[in-house]
């Protein structure tokens, strides 16, 4: 399910757009070129679908195939595990942006994420009781985690690493660098609704789509945007389970261990996808509260709060036009 709306005008370049989609990551990750010849646009979503496809196998926690992020998840407390360069980076970023949210989005929520389980194979579609939501959340804790170096331990075995919500925005990032390698300078990266812009379209910007959450398929508005700029949404519809009437969705508040429920969706707008993609989770969790953070760093956020009401704040790096009634 996209969470933002590809609005794609009439092809007025003198080549053809090139479009490709790779399932990658959970997600349809769609490609979209324009400007470039065939073989070369071809070439460059290649290298850029198998980078996307190298860093979901680096930092996924699910599945069977061995990966660093699942040998730390099981490690035993108190021993030192090493690991890569880039897992570390991704790792130390992670930790910035929860401690500069506050604990809304934090790397260290695996265990809470696999007992929820929205994105096992088979998502349970019941909660989990208090007293092992209570045992998980323990692990969540910042002091659980402890580093030497490039060495880090946990201190507890409920600590463990997800990095759910920031590694498809690494990816998308990574992903666009393999397509200007390539020579590409017209480009959108959408995985499912989470996406990065290059250039432009035939000469006019982009045209994106903010989803509207409750009505799949409808947009509540757009941005034009052109250049280089990430658009990441986190939101209620993506994952989630009806019990007994009421909505669980895969956001979690680290806070009380429960689907977070101040938003609807939770919009950034940022160069970065890696930043955008964790101000998302951290804003989807903090709803209102959270837009003056951005603010502050320079971002932009668009926020559906949970009354469906719209919010905006932050630096304006993209106009937001709200669709007619
Ligand atoms: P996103 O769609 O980017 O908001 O990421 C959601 C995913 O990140 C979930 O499926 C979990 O794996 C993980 N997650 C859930 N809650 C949080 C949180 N508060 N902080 C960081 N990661 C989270
Ligand atoms: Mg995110």
């Amino acid at each position: 399910m996209l969470g933002l709306l590809l609005l794609l005008g009439g092809c007025t370049a003198q080549q053809r757009d090139v479009h490709e989609s790779r399932f990658i990551m959970g997600t349809l990750v769609q490609f979209t070129v324009s400007g470039a010849s065939e073989d070369r646009a071809l070439a460059a979503i290649r290298a850029a679908a198998d980078e996307m496809q190298r860093i979901e196998d680096v930092f996924t926690i699910y599945g069977d195939k061995p990966n660093v992020v699942k040998a730390f998840n099981a490690s035993r407390p108190g021993t030192l595990v090493s690991l890569p360069e880039e897992v570390n980076r991704l790792l130390v970023d992670s930790l910035d942006v929860q401690q500069q949210s506050g604990g809304a989005f934090t790397p260290l929520i695996g265990s809470l994420s696999l007992l929820w389980g929205f994105s096992l194979p088979q998502p349970p579609g019941s909660p989990p009781s208090a007293d092992a939501i209570a045992s998980a959340r323990s692990g969540v804790r910042r002091g659980q985690l402890v580093r030497a170096g490039d060495d880090w331990k946990r201190l507890s075995d409920q600590t463990m690493l997800d990095f759910g919500a920031i590694a498809k925005g690494y990816a998308i990032d990574r992903g666009m660098e393999m397509l200007r390698a390539h020579g590409i300078a017209n480009a959108i990266l959408d995985a499912g609704g989470d996406l990065r812009v290059i250039g432009e379209h035939g000469g006019k910007p982009w045209r994106i789509g903010l989803r509207d959450p409750r009505h799949n398929g409808e947009a509540l508005g757009w941005f034009e945007a052109s250049g280089d700029i990430s658009i990441v949404t986190s939101g209620d519809y993506e994952r989630f389970f009806i019990y007994r009437g009421r909505r669980y969705q895969h956001i979690l508040d680290p806070a009380t261990g429960l689907p977070a429920d101040k938003s609807r969706s939770a919009t950034v707008i940022a160069h970065s996808a890696t930043l955008a993609d964790a101000w998302s989770t951290a804003l989807f969790v903090l709803g209102v509260d959270g837009l003056p953070l951005l603010e502050k760093r320079g971002m932009q956020g668009v926020l559906v709060d949970a009354q469906g009401k719209l919010h905006q704040a932050g630096r304006k790096l993209l106009v937001f036009h709200p669709a007619s009634p």
